[in-house]
C-alpha cells in the first residue's frame, strides 16, 4: 500500500487541485517547486534550527505512569502541547513561511476559525518580518477574543468576515478572495492537511517531524521503533498526519482517529466526517465532507473549536476507503471527562481537541504489553473557560 500523493496530487480517489483560473498559475508554480525547495540543504538547516531553538523540539515522549495503570496498558503521550504557542500548528507555519520566503513573497494571508492557526501564523510573520493579514469570521472574533488579542499583539491585521454565518467558511472565502486579488506578492498559509495540492502533502511533510521523533524516542524507551497503536484527534488532519506519517506503511501499527462526535451522530450537531461525510470538492480538493441536499457543506459542531470542520483532508478520505485507519466519534461529554481525568492523573491540562484522542482509551481495550502513543496536540490554556463552565468549577 502506498499512502503518498501521486503526481497529480491524489491519494487514491481523493485530493487534486480544484482552484479558480486566476490562482492556477500560483498553484502550478508551488506544485512544481515545493519538493525541490524542501530538499535544499539551506532550507532543511534553517527549518531544523527553528524547530529546535524556537519551537522547542524534540517534544518529549512521556510515559504516563498513572494513565497506564488506570488502563492496564503502556500509554505514552507525545507532548505537542509543549511547543511554542501551545500546539503542533507552529511546525507547519514555520515550514510555510520559509517556503514563502524562498518563493520571493513578502506578504502572508491566512484564515482562522478558533484562532489557533491565526496565532501560529502571526507568530512566524513577526519572526520573519512579513506583513500578515488574518481573516476570521466576525462571530468567531467575538467567541475567541483572547486569540484575536494575541494576533494583534504579534502585529497581524485581523479582518472580520461579515458574510453568511460569520465563521470559518466565510473566513476561508475571504482569504481566498484576498489571494486571488494579490497573487504575486502574497503567500497563503493553510493550517491543516486540506486545500488544493500541494498543500495537503506539504503540510504533512512539515508535521511529519512528530512521527520521526516518536520512532527515535521509542527505540530509547522501549527498544523498538514501532508502537502498537497511535491515537490522534482529527479536525482537518494535520496533527494526526504528523503522528502517523512514518507508520502509515507499517501495517502492524494500529492507527486510530478520534473525530468530534459533538452531541451524537444523529443529533445534527456533530463533526464526525468519516461517518456522515459524502464525496465532493471542499476547499480545493476532492474529499469527504458533511453536506446538505444540494451538496453544500453543512456547519459542523463540536465542543472543541479545532474539530468543528465539516470535512477532513483527502488523505483521510483515502485512509477510510482502504480501511487503514479506525475512526471513532467521541462525543463532547466523553472528551470533557477524559480531559479532566488527564489533569487529575498526570497534572497536564490538555486542549479539548486532544482530550478527544485521550477518550479513546475509555472506548477500546488494549493489551498490557501494548505500546499506545496518544498525540497530545495542544495545551488547554485556551480552553479553561470552557472546562470550568462545563464542570461548574
Ligand atoms: C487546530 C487543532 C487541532 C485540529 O487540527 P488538525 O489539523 O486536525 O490537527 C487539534 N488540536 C489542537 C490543539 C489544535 O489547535
Amino acid at each position: 500500500m502506498n499512502y503518498q500523493v501521486d503526481l497529480n496530487g491524489f491519494y487514491g480517489n481523493y485530493g487534486g487541485a480544484f482552484v479558480p483560473e486566476v490562482l492556477q498559475e500560483q498553484i502550478t508554480r508551488l506544485q512544481e517547486q515545493y519538493l525541490a525547495i524542501l530538499q535544499e540543504p539551506d532550507f532543511q538547516a534553517e527549518m531544523a534550527r527553528l524547530l529546535a531553538d524556537y519551537v522547542g523540539r524534540p517534544t518529549p515522549l512521556y510515559y504516563a505512569k498513572n494513565l497506564s495503570e488506570k488502563y492496564q496498558t503502556k500509554v505514552y503521550l507525545k507532548r505537542e502541547d509543549l511547543c511554542h504557542t501551545g500546539a503542533h500548528k507552529i511546525n507547519n507555519t514555520i515550514g510555510q513561511i520559509l517556503m514563502a520566503k524562498r518563493l520571493g513573497k513578502n506578504k502572508i494571508v491566512a484564515e482562522t476559525g478558533a484562532g489557533q492557526h491565526g496565532v501560529a501564523t502571526a507568530t512566524v510573520c513577526a519572526l520573519m518580518d512579513m506583513e500578515c493579514i488574518i481573516y476570521m469570521g466576525a462571530l468567531d472574533m467575538e467567541r475567541q477574543a483572547p486569540n484575536v488579542a494575541r494576533m494583534k499583539m504579534l502585529g497581524a491585521e485581523v479582518r472580520a468576515a461579515q458574510s453568511g454565518a460569520k465563521t470559518l467558511k466565510e473566513a476561508v472565502d475571504e482569504a481566498l478572495l484576498h489571494w486571488i486579488e494579490n497573487p504575486d506578492d502574497t503567500f497563503y498559509i493553510i493550517g491543516s492537511v486540506v486545500g488544493p495540492h500541494p498543500y495537503p502533502d506539504m503540510v504533512a511533510r512539515f508535521q511529519s517531524v512528530i512521527s520521526a521523533e516518536i520512532t527515535k524516542q521509542l527505540v530509547d524507551l522501549e527498544g523498538r521503533s514501532l508502537p502498537d497503536y497511535i491515537i490522534a484527534c482529527v479536525g482537518g488532519g494535520s496533527n494526526a498526519t504528523g503522528a502517523f506519517y512514518h507508520f502509515l506503511e507499517e501495517e502492524t501499527v494500529g492507527l486510530i482517529v478520534a473525530e468530534g462526535g459533538g452531541k451524537g451522530l444523529d443529533s445534527g450537531q456533530t463533526a464526525a466526517t468519516s461517518f456522515l461525510g459524502k464525496d465532493g470538492i471542499l476547499h480545493g480538493s476532492k474529499t469527504l465532507f458533511m453536506q446538505d441536499k444540494k451538496g453544500l457543506p453543512v456547519e459542523a459542531y463540536s465542543i472543541s473549536a479545532g474539530l468543528d470542520y465539516p470535512g477532513f483532508g483527502p488523505l483521510y478520505a483515502h485512509l477510510k476507503e482502504v480501511n487503514r485507519v479506525e475512526f471513532l466519534a467521541i462525543d463532547d461529554d466523553a472528551a470533557m471527562q477524559a480531559g479532566l481525568a488527564l489533569c487529575k492523573l498526570e497534572g497536564i491540562i490538555p486542549a479539548i481537541e486532544s482530550a478527544h484522542a485521550l477518550a479513546v482509551l475509555d472506548k477500546k481495550k488494549f493489551k498490557p504489553t501494548d505500546v499506545v502513543v496518544v498525540n497530545l496536540s495542544g495545551r488547554g490554556d485556551k480552553d479553561l473557560h470552557n472546562y470550568t463552565t462545563y464542570f461548574k468549577l
